[in-house]
């Protein structure tokens, strides 16, 4: 059976000792991966015919890192392996294949992380277990089962980080035939409305920040240093702050939501028909909650693409132009405008009358079968 390979990224909740071991690894991946590049290029220069030759790299350093470099001992020997065997070797072979710039050396607080084979830890339900380090706390559940490979732990902010590599089975499509199709509207009321006219709403908690931050928005106009040219008060920078990390939370509950979506979509459906993303009007637009509504869709689509290769989904993504909202899905009569204000479509040709959004996913699902 076909297989596909999964990382999952689940926070870590390491105690003192913990976080300083992980950012002593950290450390040592770092100045293995600069040693490694200082010494190639001490022998080779930036030659681009030259085919950088991971082991015996390692095979140096190992030789004298006990003598010379005895602190590189006291963390996981996969931290410097793994930083010449995978990272650097991927970074040259990127070069050659002249596919990026010839490899730099890495800077203290940039990308921390360090690498462990499989053989060096062990997930169980809400722990990684790693030698000499004993359990370390998941925040979470491992989402995919399967032969697992590797993993990275790193640093954003003061925040760890393990992404675990899973082998997963690429299972049999669950999907033929055209009879579950639907078609996905993806709006400003609802979160998404489906052509059989379910309208899923985004949560409460997530229309109460929206309302947060509609009111921060107009705090921030009153607030000195608003105008152009102004000197920014010590409230306006407050309530930039605060807008700041609103944000922050309402793409952590909007990415939890559209998870829960596109989830739902690619196991019920096997056609799925969606509106191509409009950049230029996204682009022009300054209408907070179309922006939100558009950020949604393409993390929406994003989804939808790689969780569908899974269920075996089809996706039919429709043309840029193909007018969703102005044509009745009754009769196919396509409307010179439309307002946004419209809630609901009213064909003059036929009489149809319908749900703005109901409409427009019917069209897509059409689209989807038609296509
Ligand atoms: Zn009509």
């Amino acid at each position: 059976m076909e297989t596909i390979l999964r990382a999952h990224k689940i926070r870590l909740c390491p105690n003192n000792k913990q976080a300083t071991y992980f950012s002593k690894a950290c450390g040592v991946a770092r100045f293995a991966y600069n040693w490694a590049l200082a010494r190639s290029k001490e022998l080779y220069g930036q030659d681009n015919s030259y085919k950088f030759n991971e082991a015996a790299i390692r095979r140096e350093l190992n030789a004298i890192k006990g003598a010379q470099f005895p602190w590189m001992l006291e963390v996981t020997k996969c931290a410097p392996q793994l930083a010449i065997k995978d990272d650097l070797n991927s970074a040259y072979k990127n070069f050659l294949a002249k596919r990026s710039e010839f490899p730099k050396f890495r800077k203290k607080g940039i990308h921390d992380s360090f690498s462990l084979s499989n053989d060096q830890f062990k997930v169980n339900d809400n722990h990684v277990h790693i030698p000499k380090l004993g359990e370390v706390r998941l925040a979470e559940q491992l989402r995919f089962s399967g032969k697992i490979i590797a993993a990275t732990i790193s640093r954003t902010a003061d925040k760890w980080f393990i992404a675990i590599q899973v082998e997963i089975q690429k299972p049999e499509p669950t999907h033929t035939g055209k009879s579950q199709a639907t078609g996905v509207d993806f709006g400003i009321k609802a979160l998404a409305t489906l052509s059989d006219g379910t309208a899923i709403q985004s949560s409460k908690a997530s229309r109460k920040y929206e309302n947060r931050l509609k009111r921060l928005n107009q705090e921030l106009s009153r607030r000195k240093g608003a105008k152009k040219g102004e000197r920014q008060s010590a409230n306006f920078k407050k309530t930039k702050l605060g807008i700041a990390r609103l944000y922050a939370r309402m793409a952590n509950l909007r990415a939890d939501e559209t998870h829960k979506l596109t989830t739902m979509l690619t196991q019920n459906y096997g056609l799925i028909g969606i509106e191509d993303l409009n950049v230029r009007g996204m682009l022009k637009n300054h209408n907070l909650a179309r922006y939100i509504a558009d950020a949604a869709l393409s993390e929406c689509r994003r989804q939808i693409g790689y969780k569908s290769e899974v269920s075996g989904s089809r996706v039919v993504v429709a043309d840029r132009w193909f007018a969703s909202s102005k044509t009745c899905s009754n009769c196919g009569a396509v409307k010179e405008t439309l307002s946004l204000s419209e809630r609901t479509y009213h064909c003059d040709i036929c009489g149809f009358i319908c749900d703005r959004d109901h409409n427009a996913a019917l069209n897509l699902k059409n689209y989807a079968l038609r296509a």
